[in-house]
């Protein structure tokens, strides 16, 4: 399946760096496990010879250690901020912990390792290693007891010491799989189910699920768009029948419950069966809310394709549909057997979707993960499985403590009580990642101005929106209508608006009250004059 977008793709593949001391074979395995993920390769000394136009010894002589550090450091940026590649990584150049970070955090950093006698074997040879100049064995010696720590250091580590770099590419190979997938656990509400995530996952589909118990029959439901790319397959693997329903959010109604109810019956669905659904958030809910309710209640499977529901919709078991009165006014808690993100399908997936998914990605961010914060307001990397999995894991804490919102997990509607107010005034011309794009800038204003954020958060906010490519300001609407919509919001408690306001980068809190002249007024603010 060929990717829609650009290179520039928010969700770009992961860099595999590898990284170990002298002699442990970066090169050499690296060429090979590029090969075999059909990535380009990259060998960061090579390009820093190219880049210098001398070789490295020269660089060391003429420019000094420092300059050479330099130009790797500035590299490593360059190279975190490119997406897919395999990189043979200088034997120091993760030595440096900014190096390290920016390269963890755009993709693996798998670790050689190799016990000193093979390394002093391998090295000896060896006339293009300024730091093992002169008495080989004891230069290598004191590099590695300097190094020791911060080599020790690297989880992910694959044994390089055998002579066949083919077997230590495999290894590597195979641990990437494993840490290229994720699997986290709901509690709450019971019954617990795993959260699966990774990379062509789809393709074990069949696995994945009787590993845990579901077995035939199956039937998959999925929208028009979903269906043509991915339905084949799940239900080839699944020996299940296919419904398609219309795409998009206007088709998330009671009547097409209905029809998912007819066919259900037409294909002969009992209520051993396990429905599959197929799609973005507007699939799991309906797909949920007809499991929930049909035979009063059949298993379900969810196989989130959009980033929003990966990150969001998926988690919590909440189901239903919309009704012409106002969105989700129907519907249910009936969690999944089990959530299966497979991240290859947004591949596929319509830049504006990714986009209104990194807004509730960023929110998580904001609510309780400055690391993950860190890494979009830095911007020094393609956006990664990682940042869905810590962006899940957000939520996931959250909906496990608290599960029937009770208290913490309204704070996962940070942003959301202006945005429902913009997506309500707009009738729904505003996406939802948009309007919470908005809306968090409305909020950290109203913290700000109460004393509640650290002073600048909103304008760091802001910038963070403004690249990942979302609006920070809202035109058209007036502040009477959003503010009047805002009231109409189904969260509000006791006839009060509620708010959810951040605090700084990770930290949120619940306010009941914000005062009626700050609401208007941060409406006015975040209103872009026409
Ligand atoms: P959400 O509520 O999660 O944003 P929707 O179910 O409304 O998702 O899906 C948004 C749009 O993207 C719909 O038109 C849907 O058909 C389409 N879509 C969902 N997943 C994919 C995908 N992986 N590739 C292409 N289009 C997709
Ligand atoms: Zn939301």
């Amino acid at each position: 399946m060929s990717p829609s977008s650009s290179g520039t793709s928010a969700l770009a593949p992961q860099n595999v760096a590898l990284f170990g001391p002298p002699g442990s074979g970066k090169s050499a395995v690296g060429k090979l496990l590029a090969q075999q993920l059909q990535r380009p390769f990259l060998d960061m000394d090579a390009r820093i010879e190219e880049l210098a136009g001398k070789p490295i010894p020269e660089i060391f002589a003429a420019d000094g250690e420092p300059a050479f550090r330099k130009m790797e450091t500035e590299l490593c940026r360059q190279l975190a901020g490119e997406s897919g590649r395999v990189i043979s990584c200088g034997g120091g150049a993760l030595v440096d912990p900014k190096n390290r970070e920016v390269m963890e955090a755009s993709g693996w950093v798998i670790f050689l390792d190799c016990p000193q006698e093979v390394l002093l074997r391998r090295t000896q040879k060896a006339d293009d290693r300024p730091l093992l100049s002169g008495d080989k064995e004891a230069q290598l010696l004191a590099l590695l007891e300097k190094r020791r720590e911060v080599y020790a250091s690297f989880p992910n580590r694959v044994d390089a010491s055998g002579d066949d770099p083919r077997r230590i590419a495999q290894e590597a190979l195979a641990l990437l799989k494993t840490l290229g997938s994720a699997t986290l656990r709901v509690e709450a509400p019971p019954p617990a189910y795993d959260v699966i995530l990774g990379t062509a996952l789809l393709q074990s589909v069949d696995t994945l699920l009787s590993d845990r118990g579901l077995n035939p029959p199956f039937v998959v439901v999925s929208d028009s768009n979903v269906a043509p790319l991915y339905a084949e397959s799940v239900c080839h693997a699944l020996d299940a029948g296919l419904v398609e329903i219309p795409a998009g959010e206007e088709h998330k109604t009671l009547d097409t419950i209905r029809t998912l109810y007819d066919r259900f019956l037409k294909i002969g669905i009992e209520r051993r069966a396990t429905v599959v659904a197929l799609g973005g958030g507007v699939i799991g809910d309906m797909t949920g809310f007809a499991a929930a309710t049909f035979m009063r209640g059949v298993r379900w499977v969810n196989l989130p394709t959009t980033l929003l529901a990966m990150v969001d919709a998926s988690i919590g078991g909440k189901v239903g549909v919309d009704l012409p009165q106002g969105k989700n006014l129907v519907g249910a808690f009936h969690p999944p057997s089990v959530v299966i993100s497979d991240s290859a399908t947004l591949d596929t997936l319509p830049e504006k979707e990714l986009r209104n998914g990194m807004a509730e990605l960023f929110k998580a961010a904001l609510i309780a993960d400055p690391l993950l914060f860190e890494w979009l307001e830095r911007g020094n990397g393609p956006a990664t499985q990682r940042w869905i999995e810590r962006a899940l894991a957000v939520k996931i804490d959250i909906v496990n403590v608290d599960p029937f919102e009770r208290d913490v997990r309204a704070k996962l509607n940070l942003g959301h009580t202006v945005a429902h107010g913009l997506e309500a005034a707009s009738e729904y011309a505003l996406s939802h990642g948009e309007a919470v794009a908005i809306g968090l800038v409305a909020e950290a204003r109203m913290a700000e101005a109460l004393g509640v954020a650290q002073k600048g958060l909103a304008v760091r906010i802001e910038a963070v929106l403004t690249r990942l490519g979302l609006p920070t300001r809202f035109q058209k609407l007036t502040v009477p209508e959003v503010r009047a919509a805002m009231s109409s919001d189904k969260k509000k408690v006791g006839g009060q608006l509620r708010f959810v306001l951040p605090v700084e980068p990770g930290l949120a809190e619940i306010r009941q009250t914000v005062p009626e002249e700050l609401i208007l007024q941060t409406l006015e603010d975040v209103k872009e004059s026409a």
